[in-house]
């Protein structure tokens, strides 16, 4: 397996830190961090307001890195609107789509998603007397199909899914469902946090309605995130977030809004945290996502091979590589999650302990919590290797 020997890239990753905790966030390559470094020094002002020279280096930064963004998932500029994170654009398409649903009108979702993909619709069907279902997960940790064609009827305006857990890794078949939600004029909506950073997304291709993300799992900063939405949807929804930069004019009674995306834009804008996320795309771009692709689907492959390896683990999730991303959890025999990390954190490998904000899914899968693994284009064999050296030492430590 060739490595994608773009380590070097990442500063952070230096000191033989073995970094395993990518679903939660990924690390910086230096461009992004530099980008973010010139910006404060040479360019930063308040976009879309001034009409000084600076001000319009601001502005051109952050459209053009809305146009960066655009193309990456094949969307329109007008389509990309900057929120900071998945967690706040499926908020605010929460409360955009307030006026798109009525009592007793349903909302689906999964049980695997991550809580910022429940808690938004169960608010939401809590203010609006709709109803909330969820579709569940097979024993072979994949989507029950048979049921979400019986749960999406008529009666759906909203079906609302992950594209790749965020515990369990599986790839959801966002196509057969696609076809369900439509099938009722349904908004087919794509948790993509942890698909975007790995897999070439095409919206138009996809057919997605509206799609979340954020940027620090793919490269960028901490703090910025995206809310797609096919503009034709865009036009017919209201602003829910109000203030400077949103209007086109304003009275004492009431004020006209500014064109799509800027009507959901309220406020000063994250310049900088735009330009760092264009730039970590554009090197993602670089390494080619069809690349990387194929690099993480082999190292997935050899991590779970040699995670089968220790006797008393147990893989929580798909065990082949066939439809899930190398987020890989599991639990040891007798031996707590957090104990497991804090272990391997001794020898400088970072790997996440816990529920991962997908409490509903531990419930049901009648676990507390798990220890989790995740994997970028970044890591190495190495990487595993030393991970499962340590594995066996934590089985050690507590067969004694
Ligand atoms: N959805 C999924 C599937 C995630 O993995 C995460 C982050 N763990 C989120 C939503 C929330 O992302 P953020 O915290 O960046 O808003």
């Amino acid at each position: 397996m060739q490595t994608l020997n773009c380590k070097k890239d990442f500063p952070i990753l230096k000191d033989n830190l073995v970094y395993l905790d990518n679903a939660a966030t990924s690390q910086k390559p230096r461009e992004v961090i530099e980008a973010i470094k010139e910006f404060y020094e040479k360019e930063n002002a308040n976009a879309h307001r001034g009409i000084y020279k600076l001000a319009n280096k601001a502005t051109e930064v952050y459209e053009e890195a809305r146009k960066i963004i655009a193309r990456f998932i094949n969307a329109e500029p007008e389509e990309i609107i900057f929120t900071s994170g998945t967690t706040e654009s499926i908020n605010l398409l929460a409360q955009i789509l307030e006026d798109h649903i009525k009592e007793g009108e349903k909302i689906v979702i999964t049980e695997l998603e991550h809580h910022s993909n429940i808690i938004p619709w169960q608010e939401l069907a809590r203010r609006k007397k709709a109803i909330l279902e969820y579709i569940s997960i097979k024993k072979n940790y994949e989507l029950d199909i048979e049921k979400a064609k019986k749960i999406i009827d008529k009666k759906t305006r909203i079906v609302s899914i992950a594209h790749v857990s965020n515990t369990i890794g599986t790839i959801l078949p966002i196509e057969e469902i696609e076809q369900l939600a439509h099938k009722q004029k349904a908004f087919f909506i794509i948790d993509g946090a942890q698909s975007i950073p790995h897999l070439k997304i095409d919206v138009k291709k996809e057919n997605i309605d509206f799609l979340a993300f954020s940027g620090h799992k793919i490269l960028g900063p901490l703090g910025i995130g995206i809310l797609y939405g096919k503009k034709e949807l865009l036009k017919k929804m209201q602003p829910k977030r109000f203030g400077g930069g949103m209007i086109k004019e304003v009275t004492k009674e009431k004020a006209i809004w500014a064109e799509i995306p800027h009507c959901f834009e309220a406020g000063t804008p994250k310049i900088a945290e735009a330009k760092g996320l264009a730039v970590a795309i554009l090197y993602l771009e670089k390494q080619g996502m069809e690349n990387i692709e194929e690099y993480e689907h082999n190292l997935t492959r050899y991590a779970l091979g040699k995670l089968k390896e220790i006797k008393n683990l147990k893989i929580i999730g798909p065990e082949t590589t066939n439809q899930r991303l190398g987020v890989i959890s599991f639990t040891m025999k007798g031996i707590h999650p957090h104990d497991i990390a804090e272990i391997l954190d001794k020898e400088n490998i970072a790997i996440r302990a816990g529920h991962h904000c997908t409490q509903p899914l531990h419930k049901k899968l009648k676990l507390e919590s798990t220890a989790r693994i995740s994997i970028y284009l970044y890591n190495t064999k190495e990487d595993i290797n030393k991970l499962i050296e340590s594995l066996k030492k934590v089985e050690g430590v507590f067969s004694k």
